[in-house]
């Protein structure tokens, strides 16, 4: 089964408009078609109606790094993933473990955002990680299965084909302490399994599979080498147009 690898950058709460515009237009026209590979910058919402205009008609895609659950109303300073996937926008990262962490996103809230933003039309990017501890203690399976199931709570075979999960074990990320790749294989292929366990074979054969965590350039074509790992999520790495850039040598 052959599925189309996908980068994404995750920028995290970094730049202003006047650097990531000029980042966008540093790297637009040098990105491979999306025919081979889906390519993808993860940009505070700031900066997306900025940076869906200089993307346009180039192979460069863009996502938020979290959205609400409803499309409008009275919910002060938050983000509507209708108003996003009108921008242009094509993905939405939930539950990166930075907002399970410090803004006390649970699996419920992320099973919210993922039919949200799915009725919207976007894809979702749903992450997933074990802490340290939880690595320590030799229970990263029952963990990531368990976030997973929550997460994808009543979405349907469809829904679930066209998403994309990231692994991020917390303890990899911005540490420089990434996961050895038979470890980010071994924890992808635990979310695929749960995912056939769910869904059955045909969905767990479609989803993509990121890892994340401390993926560089020189690290990134090792993980896409792996059965179970289908892309990346890089926060530091993303952060520079030639380390962005060179993220995508591993495509032939
Ligand atoms: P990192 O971040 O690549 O800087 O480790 C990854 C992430 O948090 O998505």
């Amino acid at each position: 089964m052959s599925r189309k690898p996908i980068i994404a950058g995750n920028w995290k709460m970094n730049k202003t408009l006047s650097e990531a515009v000029a980042f966008a237009e540093a790297v637009k026209n040098e990105i491979p078609s999306k025919e081979l590979v889906d390519t993808v910058i993860g940009s505070p919402a700031l900066f997306l109606a900025h940076l869906a205009e200089a993307a346009k008609g180039t192979e460069l895609q863009l996502s938020a790094q979290n959205s609400y659950f409803e499309n409008a109303g009275a919910y002060t300073g938050e983000n509507s993933p209708a108003a996003i996937a009108d921008l242009g926008v094509e993905y939405i990262i939930i539950g990166h473990s930075e907002r399970r962490e410090y803004f006390g996103e649970t699996d419920e809230d992320i099973n919210k955002k993922a039919k949200a933003i799915i009725a919207n039309g976007l894809t979702p990017i749903v992450c997933c990680g074990e802490s340290l501890e939880t690595y320590e203690a030799g229970e990263t399976a029952t963990w990531v299965e368990s976030q997973i199931t929550g997460a994808l709570k009543d979405l349907t075979a469809d829904q679930v084909s066209n998403l994309v999960i990231a692994y991020e074990p917390i303890w990899a990320i911005g540490t420089g302490k990434s996961a050895t790749a038979e470890t980010a294989d071994e924890t992808c292929g635990v979310v695929r399994a749960t995912v056939e366990k769910l869904y059955g074979k045909n969905v767990a054969d479609a989803v993509r599979i990121q890892y994340g965590g401390s993926v560089k350039p020189e690290n990134v074509a090792e993980y896409m080498s792996k059965e179970n790992v289908d892309g990346a999520l890089v926060g530091g790495a993303s952060l520079e147009p030639a380390s962005f850039l060179a993220l995508l040598n591993f495509v032939k």
